[in-house]
């Protein structure tokens, strides 16, 4: 397949990008490199470097390379931003978004996968997390991923799109030869800022609640290795082909693990002391979110390969090691 991956220079996008290489599809890249690292793409892989909303521009570059499969990654992610600038991510989340479905209209295209969240069922009352349970998000950036999906719920009644949607749980790690990997601006994530205060790079980790109903008092979170999550981006191909689909996976490995399991499997990896305080309860995080993933077992006979945290970290670990800067570009 003729893959563009619209987002391709960013965390999941770049890793998505080796994967359909890696499975013999042909992946082209759009990013507009606000916050993607054009050195997370590899040189001989066709790269636009053009805003998602731009639909003339779009469609023509879906026409010219004859795309059967649009990929989105190319959301803005900061839950706390999206709560004091709620504007900003309905343009882009939202907005952009529909730009793009337009192009793909235009051009003909009918297959898409996009990239959802957990954070689209709000403060779920049973866990682990089913696919079929009510979604509210508490935040903006939760709200615009439902705004998405149910856009292509829609698109795919009429027959206009087929869709794919993948509800992501904590996506972490990096490429196993450590060349590519995490590189936000600014870094919010916890394996991330773990890494950097062992390391040094940053002040010690502030825990952020110790008080949650949890076994050790902190968050339980459902980590899963970006490679894997890529694999089940492709894996749902076969079901775009019928018309009128619309279907969506939770992607997590079913296992719950908390911040401070975290800061003692990133001190086995590394072999350094995580300097860590306790801090206050940071606003809108659920005390425990993990997924059930058994519906992307069985429907994509997908398996998640990093099924312990540890072997998870130790890939993060040799992209930190290998670009203490990340790529060194200015976004930092
Ligand atoms: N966390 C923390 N300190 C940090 C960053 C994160 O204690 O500096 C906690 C956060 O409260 C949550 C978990 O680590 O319980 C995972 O947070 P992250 O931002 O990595 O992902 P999220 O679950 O918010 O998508």
């Amino acid at each position: 397949m003729n893959v563009l991956v619209v987002g391709g220079a960013g965390y999941i996008g770049s890793h998505c990008v080796r994967q359909l290489q890696a499975a013999g599809h042909t992946p082209f890249v759009l990013d507009n490199l606000v916050y993607g690292h054009r050195a997370a793409v590899a040189d001989d892989i066709p790269f636009f470097d053009e805003d998602l909303g731009n639909r003339q521009a779009v469609a023509k570059i879906l026409e010219d390379n004859n795309i059967d499969v649009v990929m989105h990654f190319a959301a803005f992610i900061n839950v706390g931003e999206s709560v004091h600038a709620p504007l900003k991510y309905y343009e882009n989340n939202v907005g952009n978004t529909i730009q793009l479905l337009l192009a793909m209209s235009d051009a003909g295209v009918k297959k898409f996968v996009f990239s959802s969240t957990c954070a689209t069922y709000g403060e779920p009352d049973t866990l682990p997390l089913v696919e079929d349970l009510p979604q509210a998000p508490i935040n903006p950036y939760g709200a615009t991923k439902l705004h998405v999906e149910h856009i292509l719920q829609d698109l795919a009644r009429s027959g206009e799109i087929s869709s794919a949607v993948f509800r992501y749980f904590n996506a972490s790690g990096a490429a196993a030869d450590g060349s590519i990997g995490e590189d936000h601006f600014p870094e919010t994530h916890l394996i991330p800022l773990a890494i950097f205060a062992a390391t040094g790079q940053r002040p010690a980790l502030k825990i952020f609640g110790t008080d949650y109903p949890t076994p050790d008092g902190t968050c339980l979170r459902d980590y899963i290795h970006v490679d894997d999550l890529s694999r089940a981006h492709i894996a749902v191909f076969d079901q775009l082909e019928e018309p009128n689909t619309f279907v969506h996976y939770n992607l997590g490995t079913g296992k719950p693990t908390s911040v401070r399991e975290i800061l003692d499997a990133v001190e086995k990896v590394t072999g350094l002391p995580v300097p860590a305080e306790e801090a206050p309860r940071r606003e809108g995080d659920p005390p425990s979110l993990y997924a059930d993933n058994t519906k992307a077992r069985k429907e994509l006979g997908w398996e998640p390969e990093h099924m312990d945290v540890e072997s998870l970290i130790a890939t993060a670990w040799k992209w930190h090691q290998s670009h203490p800067e990340g790529y060194g570009d200015p976004k930092g």
